[in-house]
């Protein structure tokens, strides 16, 4: 597989380098120079979720990584369940919330991280990531066990939940979790400072698990698929897809699902108020500005880095810019979606609630809609609760972990003692 910098054409790199370099010159996004087409698309869907996805990835990865290989990557990261639930007889669910910690980022984060076991073999790396909740844990259960890759996790003491924070600062093995004196943004730029020392950074092979690696795009290309497979034949013509939209990943592995051959009519970018893509859809004209907090949090991202991705595919493949809507969702909207849902038996959060409600104010009578449930409800107990006034049970990984002692070690925001501390494990 072939990828081209989209801020510097002319920088061309393998998969292995893309993965492990995560971002090209220039802070330039890696893009394929082509995108492999399925044949009998038909024959696909009617494979399990993941024999299917092995054929997909293959597609992407097999020349260079070897079909053996990536066989066995793809059944290690997809070792859990999804689900499609029908929500009424236009629309559907699309539930990836049953991985280990409970989002959807366990596609993405188990995958990249065997592909990095793959190509970092008896090289030892440490993966170093700041997280405001949920990217850590995901990252942290994904390299779980894979003994040559240390793992280190920051976050702000005091600003997770605790259930949070037990879901991943009670691993051990080779996961070390800091719980740091200040805010995310001190940590972030923790993270910096370590890239920014390139001695340490050297010594220890650093690398990031971030959300614009490759990998993981790749690897949610595959529950398109699944999400096409489960809706009954008859109601396949024309399917429209809602995504809840932060970083604008999802949607992008959505439109490479489609640019494979996944039969889709048409795409929903939903987003809370941080709305830079609706309103750029609507106007032409890129302005992000302040962002704003909302009650799904895993969406207040107002400049959407995976964004410039959506463009060149729009554009190499000369899709209508009308395959794409953009959708404000309010936080009151959000809550109504969530009522909605609630009110036809079907139990949501904040972000499959946008989805939903964006879903339902634009399908049409010949259509067919399935929205993404991003994160299990359990992980929003809190506004979930609060919005449908119910009280939510603990689904089984956060049970498993409520008495389990956290292993973190507290630190404060100072790049020395950071690197002392990451240098003695
Ligand atoms: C990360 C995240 C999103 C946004 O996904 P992007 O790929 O960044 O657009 C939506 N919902 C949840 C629960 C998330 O964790």
């Amino acid at each position: 597989m072939e990828l081209y910098n989209l801020k510097k054409n002319e920088q061309r790199v393998s998969f292995s380098q893309a993965v492990k370099l995560g971002l090209g010159d220039n802070q330039g996004l890696f893009f394929p120079t082509q995108v492999p087409a399925l044949t009998d698309i038909d024959a696909l869907l009617k494979q399990d979720f993941v024999s299917r996805s092995v054929t997909i990835l293959d597609a992407w990865l097999g020349d260079e990584l070897g079909s053996d290989n990536v066989e066995t990557m793809v059944r290690k990261a997809f070792n859990f369940p999804l689900a499609v639930t029908a929500v009424n007889s236009q629309t559907y669910a699309l539930e990836l919330t049953h991985g280990p910690t409970l989002a959807f980022k366990d596609f993405g984060a188990r995958f990249m991280a065997q592909c990095l076991n793959l190509l970092c073999k008896d090289e030892r790396a440490t993966i170093l990531t700041a997280t405001s909740g949920d990217t850590g844990a995901a990252v942290a259960h994904a390299f779980y066990g894979l003994d040559n890759i240390k793992v280190a996790v920051l976050y702000p003491k005091g600003k997770i939940s605790l259930l949070q924070e037990k879901l991943f600062c009670t691993l051990g093995g080779n996961i070390h979790t800091f719980s740091v004196e200040g805010s995310f943004d001190d940590c972030q730029q923790l993270v910096k400072d370590s890239f920014d020392d390139l001695e340490f950074k050297q010594e220890i092979r650093l690398n990031s698990a971030n959300s614009i690696n490759i990998s993981r795009l790749l690897a949610q290309i595959c529950y398109y698929f699944e999400a096409v497979a489960q809706v009954p034949a008859d109601k396949r013509d024309n399917l429209v897809i809602s995504v809840p939209s932060g970083n604008f990943g999802d949607l992008t592995a959505g439109l490479l699902a489609k640019a494979m051959g996944l039969p889709v009519k048409r795409f929903m970018a939903a987003t809370n108020e941080n709305d830079t893509v609706p309103r750029y859809l609507a106007t032409g004209e890129w302005q992000p500005q302040p962002t704003i907090s909302t009650r799904a949090n895993a969406m207040d991202v107002s400049a959407p880095n995976n964004w410039p991705r959506i463009e060149e595919l729009m554009k190499v493949q000369g899709w209508d810019k009308s395959l794409v809507s953009g959708i404000k969702v309010t936080e009151s909207e959000m809550c109504q979606g969530l009522k909605d849902l609630h009110a036809q038996g079907y139990l949501c959060e904040p972000h499959g609630a946008i989805a939903a409600f964006a879903l339902k104010n634009t399908l049409m009578a010949d259509e067919t809609g399935i929205f993404l449930c991003t994160a299990h409800p359990a992980k929003f107990q809190e506004s979930v609760e609060d919005i449908l006034n119910i009280k939510l049970e603990l689904p089984q990984p956060l049970a498993d972990v409520a008495d389990k002692a956290i292993l973190s070690k507290e630190i404060s925001a100072d790049f020395s003692e950071l690197k002392q501390s990451i240098l003695a494990i």
